[in-house]
């Protein structure tokens, strides 16, 4: 086979490429369930300041107990998409919940995030209209852009005058759309949407949040970027996943206008050939809404840990990215030193992720923790004093 031992020497320098650029991603091996403590593969027992498990439900009993609840009612998956029969009374009750929680008038579910923002752009706009995107959307944002003919600018990350300047130039087109993230996963910032929703009443534009990091964690309820800036049921589309705050397993879905909706379940395509979620998710998505709309327990624990850990570090010398979700940025600038601190915090059995060029800006390299309402306070304790150790010896402390 000539063909592939050409291809095979290919993919072997690209790999070599990867490796010798520092770049290749390791997988490391857990045994427990995912939480606020876990096991691995080889022994070592670690808290984890890395999952998106904002509200600490990923390994919640009651949701455990709801997801076998509705297999056991309701079998193990649909075996079609939704609109040929893959549609149980479950997946109406969610996305019933979803527009509930966000204030909005429907929702429809699909099996990812990445796959709602696939699915949403091509449908609804053509080559006569334009979506203005935020330079740091996500990965699954960009890609779903890629695929509808919209006319494409983009702004600086949360620039208004950018926007602005932006909006002005696609004047020309029929229907805008700016899109942004809730919350940008590398500096944990949230969209200034009090301020695009003016620019959006001035230029007389839509816009899409793409609340995953924001979803549980922004606002005093946890509603996301449209509590924090009073603008429930006034944007048009949002997008989220049921993979972080939400519970952890997997499921996005896409909230707004009711024709909007209506539309996507005609034309989107990952929603119309991909199947349908199954009973155990959907049982307990919809157990997870009862949850945190029963008491705000989870979301101000989260808070109060958030500013807690916040604190801490800063007076111990750290040098923190201000935040606006429970996304923490510890600043080191250097990638080796990133690096070197995630894996020595590992040895302390601290879980953090160090994050260099090209996933951050040159010079900008951080180790990322993420907060959750499932730390107990001497679970943060633990983590400020690791950082603080190795801070020391690694001498990055602020004196
Ligand atoms: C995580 C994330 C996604 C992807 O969500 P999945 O449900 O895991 O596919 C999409 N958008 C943003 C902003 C995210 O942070």
């Amino acid at each position: 086979m000539k063909v592939y031992s050409d291809f095979q020497k290919y993919l072997q320098t690209e790999l070599a490429d990867i490796q010798s650029a520092g770049l290749y991603k390791n997988e490391r091996i857990i045994t427990s369930p995912q939480g606020t403590a876990i096991r691995l593969n080889t022994g070592q027992e670690a808290l984890n300041f890395c999952a998106n498990n904002y509200l600490g439900l990923s390994d919640n009993q009651e949701l455990i107990q709801a997801a076998k609840e509705a297999m056991d009612t309701r079998g193990l998956g649909m075996s079609s998409v939704r609109f040929i029969c893959g549609t149980q009374d479950l997946h109406k009750q969610l996305e019933s919940a979803v527009s509930r929680f966000f204030g909005t008038e429907d929702a429809l579910l699909y099996a990812a995030c990445f796959d709602a923002n696939g699915g949403v752009f091509e449908p609804l706009l053509t080559e006569q209209d334009a979506i203005i995107s935020d330079s740091l959307n996500h990965a699954s944002i960009i890609d779903g852009v890629r695929l509808c003919k919209a006319i494409r600018y983009r702004y600086e990350n949360a620039d208004m005058a950018n926007l602005e300047f932006q909006l002005q130039k696609s004047q020309a087109q029929r229907f805008r759309l700016i899109v942004t993230d809730g919350v940008f996963s590398m500096d944990g910032n949230v969209a200034p949407l009090d301020k695009i929703y003016e620019l959006a009443q001035k230029y007389n534009a839509m816009i899409m949040v793409d609340e995953s990091h924001s979803a549980g964690v922004v606002g005093r309820t946890g509603r996301g970027t449209t509590e924090q800036f009073n603008l429930r049921g006034k944007i048009e589309i949002l997008t989220g996943t049921l993979g972080k705050s939400f519970g952890g397993a997997i499921g996005g879905f896409t909230t707004g206008k009711k024709e909007i909706i209506n539309l996507l379940r005609q034309r989107s395509r990952p929603y119309l050939f991909s199947n349908s979620l199954p009973p155990a998710i959907v049982g307990a998505g919809i157990k997870m809404f009862e949850i945190i709309e029963r008491t705000n327990e989870l979301q101000d624990r989260l808070h109060e840990n958030t500013q807690y850990f916040v604190k801490k570090m800063k007076s111990a010398g750290f040098d923190l990215k201000p935040t606006q979700s429970s996304i923490c940025a510890v600043m080191l600038y250097d990638a080796k030193l990133s690096q070197e601190m995630a894996s020595r915090l590992q040895d302390e059995g601290i879980f953090v992720t160090g994050f260099y060029y090209p996933v951050v800006p040159k010079d900008l390299a951080r180790i990322r923790v993420q907060i959750s309402a499932g730390h107990k306070k001497e679970h943060l304790d633990k983590c400020i004093e690791a950082f603080i150790k190795i801070g020391k010896e690694l001498d990055v402390l602020k004196s």
